[in-house]
């Protein structure tokens, strides 16, 4: 029996056997987590003061204190059965990685014991060979090291009974270089933290800080373990390279309002609890669009906490799943002909004085400060759209891009109808007579539609990459599989370059002898002259926004190779440099790595459909033309005439014809793969993958492999059908 029919068949025997704990959720939250609670009661005085400095105000532990907090932890790991520890970092493939060691060790007298230093807290030397550098390693130094932290909490992972103490950290080069995800995301924040501040200081004095915040809300699929398996291009990218549409799909969209499956709610409890243990603040879970499609948010944090938190929560929950024999699918497109999955980065920046500066105020002077950033941040994606698109760009993404239920790849901003209104007074009243008295009646206008403009928040347009949903914007094109470091470093670095520029031309004014608010107006309105372009409030998926898109200049760059370029323009180098978060050699490291990401990607990809074409479909419809040949055979000789086995025959030919155009088409393929294969520029080679391999051949090979899928005997197709995998748990 095939793999398909043995998995389909254990199905109608699975139980619920795993037992998931129903204690309250504030008990188990953060319980595996070193917060400052634990903290303070596993740390001496000064061990304590020290830490709380370095995550307040950003200040150096040094090593003799590091070597007490290293006690203390594993003081409180050991406490809860850990035996382990490992540097947990953000690498650019693309997933978290860690390297083990335990705690246990031999003195020179034979005494055998459990210790953890100091220098193994703050730095480690895991083996920088086996991850991406961009050609950063050849140019600099051969090693790399992992680096503590101290902003982000050190937490225990449990696999079965084996606990390991994690400790959060950076990934650089000797020389400097970041080798990860999590370093420029930092610089990036400082930047932002910085620019921020000034400008506030505009409108109080006593903001000293800003954090940028972020929830994101990760959508994925679930799907049954062993049916799963049994499709070897799901297991090896996640995504199925063939399939036909089932009869049933989406268009009843009643998986998005009905109730969540019992298998699946058991897999969510238990992962929700993973996830509170880990501090991972989560708060919503409910289905999505596509047929077991399901979402999941936390209740939003600081960035840096929040990149943290995602790329765990992929982790636990790709580990959880296993214990319920389901499989989570976190590609953008594992599915055609479905909606894929997204991550919507939710987005604002909160001052130490408690101030959501994203948030329309409650009298008119604080709409001035909401004002400032919200019209700053139009200008940042207005000026930096390429730089926001490159950030989300992948060969995953792509295929989700611009796909009818996905946000295009033209980056705009929706800000609804209110605030559209807000914007076009603000452009029109304010000018170069503009007064203290025009000035006070505008101010006064904008406040009144305020409770309007609270209305607004329902007034969603899903179709937007980048809309205003009332107290924060929400960055829908980051693609379900992405670290979110990525997009937020970009969205973080142009925020703080743009209020850099504010600051200087308010200031310019001010010298000139413009009272404050009148020359924060006047800047207000150039900036919406000059950014209005990227406002659009219409339908993102229709056609027509392509045409006004390119009428307007607006940059549509659908495939990833050409949408990288963006990030090692002289502007984007001018601008990572200026703000201390790449350098020059940095970001073209960065940039071949995406590169090549793409052409490993696209590479798997091209060498499952060939394999799959040639081992499970072509001989699968040949066995079944051998039946039918049988049958036509003994038609004819029980002396029936043609008629008899038309129907026959004409599958037979059919069959045929798609098995000959699938086998040409895969041995095309792989010529090209050889071709590209030999070029030597990265950025030319991922070219031609996106355009002389992938473009070229896998639709048309998957056309014709699932037209065979609906001409072949079921009983010997070997791969679970779409049904399957979508409706059956
Ligand atoms: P929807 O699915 O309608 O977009 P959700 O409620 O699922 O909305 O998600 C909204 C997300 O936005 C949540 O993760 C929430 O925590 C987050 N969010 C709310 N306010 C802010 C903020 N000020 N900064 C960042 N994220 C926020
Ligand atoms: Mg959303």
């Amino acid at each position: 029996m095939s793999l398909r029919f043995q998995a389909i068949n254990d199905l109608s025997n699975q139980t619920n056997d795993v037992e998931v704990s129903s204690r309250k959720i504030s008990t188990i939250f953060g319980e595996n987590v070193f917060t400052l609670k634990t903290a303070r009661e596993y740390l001496s005085d000064e061990a304590y003061k020290s830490l709380l400095a370095s995550i307040k105000g950003g200040k150096k532990i040094d090593r003799a204190v590091a070597g007490s907090i290293a006690n203390g932890m594993r003081a409180w790991a050991e406490s809860k059965g850990v035996t382990h520890f490992t540097h947990w970092f953000q690498p650019l493939t693309g997933t978290t990685a860690e390297k083990h060691d335990s705690f246990f060790t031999i003195k020179s007298d034979g005494t055998a014991l459990e210790q953890f230093d100091g220098d193994a807290l703050i730095q480690q030397e895991p083996d920088a060979s086996s991850f991406p550098s961009g050609g950063l390693r050849a140019t600099f130094e051969a090693r790399g090291y992992t680096a503590w932290d101290p902003s982000s909490p050190a937490f225990i992972i449990e696999i079965g009974s084996g606990k390991t103490l994690c400790i959060p950290t950076i990934f650089v080069s000797y020389t400097g270089e970041s080798l990860d995800y999590k370093a420029p995301l930092l610089k990036a924040l400082e930047a932002l933290n910085k620019a921020a501040v000034e400008v506030c200081n505009y409108f109080d004095k006593n903001v000293t800080k800003v954090t940028a915040t972020l929830g994101w809300e990760q959508e994925y699929f679930i799907i049954d373990e062993r049916l799963a398996n049994a499709r070897p291009d799901l297991v090896q990218c996640g995504r199925t390279v063939f399939g036909a549409a089932p009869a049933k799909g989406q268009q009843l969209e009643d998986h998005y309002f009905g109730s969540i499956p019992e298998r699946v709610y058991h897999f969510m409890r238990d992962f929700e609890n993973e996830c509170y243990k880990l501090g991972i603040p989560l708060k919503t879970r409910h289905n999505e669009v596509a047929p077991s499609q399901f979402e999941v948010a936390p209740i939003f944090e600081e960035v840096s906490v929040a990149v943290d938190h995602n790329a765990l929560l992929m982790d636990v929950m790709d580990r959880v799943a296993r214990r319920h024999k389901l499989k989570v699918l976190i590609h953008e497109k594992p599915f055609a002909g479905i909606n894929g999955n997204g991550k919507h980065n939710n987005w604002s920046m909160a001052t130490d004085t408690g101030v959501n500066l994203l948030s329309p105020g409650k009298t008119p002077k604080t709409n001035l400060m909401f004002l400032t950033f919200f019209v700053n941040t139009i200008k940042a994606v207005h000026d930096y759209a390429d730089l926001l698109r490159a950030s989300i760009a992948s060969a995953g993404n792509d295929h989700r891009l611009g796909a009818n239920e996905a946000p295009p790849a033209i980056i705009s901003v929706f800000v609804g109808q209110y605030l559209s209104k807000v914007l076009n007074e603000i452009e029109t009243r304010v000018s170069d007579k503009f007064d203290e008295q025009d000035e006070a009646i505008l101010k006064l206008d904008i406040h009144r539609s305020i409770p309007e403009l609270m209305l607004d928040n329902t007034d969603r347009n899903r179709t937007s990459p980048f809309a205003f949903t009332g107290n924060k914007f929400e960055f829908r094109a980051v693609g379900s599989s992405a670290n979110c470091a990525n997009p937020m470093t970009v969205l973080n670095v142009i925020m703080a370059e743009t209020l850099q520029q504010f600051k200087k031309d308010v200031d310019a004014l001010i010298e000139k002898g413009d009272k404050k608010e009148i020359a924060i107006m006047q800047t207000i309105q150039k900036y919406i002259v000059e950014s209005k372009n990227v406002l659009f409030e219409g339908d993102g998926y229709s056609e027509a926004w392509h045409h006004e898109a390119e009428r307007r200049g607006l940059p549509n760059v659908p495939t990833t190779p050409l949408a990288l370029d963006a990030m090692v323009t002289s502007k984007a180098k001018h601008l990572f440099e200026k703000n201390n978060v790449f350098s020059v050699a940095e970001l073209e490291a960065r940039h071949e790595i995406e590169l090549e990401k793409y052409i490993k990607k696209v590479q798997i990809e091209a060498r499952i459909m060939g394999d799959l074409a040639l081992n499970h479909i072509i001989p699968t419809a040949i066995k079944y033309q051998n039946e039918l040949l049988q049958n036509i055979n003994g038609l004819k000789a029980a002396g029936l005439p043609e008629s008899h086995y038309k129907t026959q025959l004409e599958i037979l030919n059919k069959i045929s014809e798609h098995v000959q155009i699938v086998y040409e088409k895969v041995h095309a393929l792989v010529e090209a793969r050889k071709i590209a294969n030999n070029i030597e520029n990265t950025r030319t080679k991922a070219i031609a993958y996106c355009t002389q391999v992938k473009e070229t051949y896998f639709d048309v090979i998957r056309y014709h492999v699932d037209k065979l899928e609906a001409l072949v005997d079921d009983e010997h197709w070997s791969l679970p059908k779409y049904r399957e995998l979508l409706f059956l748990r």
